[in-house]
């Protein structure tokens, strides 16, 4: 994607940059929100997505992104914001932003944000995720697993599909339940505790009805780990 970054804050724009540049975004910085607003609304501007801070000199980003919705831009907009009230948030919201994110925040919560607001872009289509024998396209849904005895397909859909998604993702690391729970579920929505738990046992099954064995590890007291190789094949 290409995407406009204005923070003022050299060190953590620099991070950021660095950051989104090595997931393969195109990434153009600016630290005033005039400035911003000067390639935002760019006649060769093609941004698909803005990520700006809060306080910035010449435009805040609550007025930098109202002037965008004004203008008929309707990208993407995440606010990086220091202040924590519910009526900042709300006045963010209010002026047009999609997401915002508190700081300090971690790199992976940013990329995390980035990842959900590119799913909303209509003409994105999700990348297929190749881990070990496990080949699987989200956009259709199809789970592809190869073995020595051949190919197993497995369609996945809603929550199952995002929760095998994340897990191809982040392969071998062990995943917080806590964490699954913040990206994949709305908390307002889905209240209840076990919810991710109830969740990974729905796809276990899923797994296990079709011949395969879990490659989901639970352990104990840390949460979740997807093993990429099958059982006893090379
Ligand atoms: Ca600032």
């Amino acid at each position: 994607m290409r995407i406009l970054l204005v923070e003022d804050e050299q060190e953590l724009a620099g991070a950021v940059q660095t950051v989104l540049q090595h997931q393969g975004h195109v990434v153009d910085h600016c630290s005033d929100g005039l400035e911003g607003w000067t390639l935002l609304s760019g006649e060769l501007a093609s941004y698909e997505l803005a990520i700006m801070d809060w306080m910035l000199p010449g435009l805040s980003g609550p007025e930098l992104c109202r002037r965008a919705r004004a203008a008929g831009l309707d990208l993407p907009v995440l606010l990086l914001t220091a202040r924590a009230e519910t009526a900042d948030r709300v006045e963010g919201l209010d002026a047009g932003a999609d997401d915002y994110l508190s700081k300090p925040f971690a790199m992976e919560e940013l990329l995390a944000r980035v990842r959900a607001l590119q799913r909303r872009q209509p003409r994105y289509r999700e990348p297929v995720l190749e881990v070990g024998p496990y080949r699987f396209d989200p956009q259709s849904g199809q789970l592809q697993v190869s073995s020595s005895d051949g190919v197993v397909t497995i369609p996945l859909a809603g929550k199952e599909l995002q929760l095998m998604a994340y897990f191809l993702e982040h392969p071998g690391q062990i995943i917080p339940g806590s964490r699954l729970r913040n990206q994949l579920w709305d908390l307002h929505q889905d209240p209840v505790s076990n919810v991710v738990a109830a969740q990974v046992r729905l796809l276990r099954r899923k797994l296990a009805g079709h011949g395969l064995d879990s490659p989901i590890e639970t352990v104990p007291s840390r949460g979740y780990r997807f093993h990429a190789q099958l059982p006893g094949e090379p």
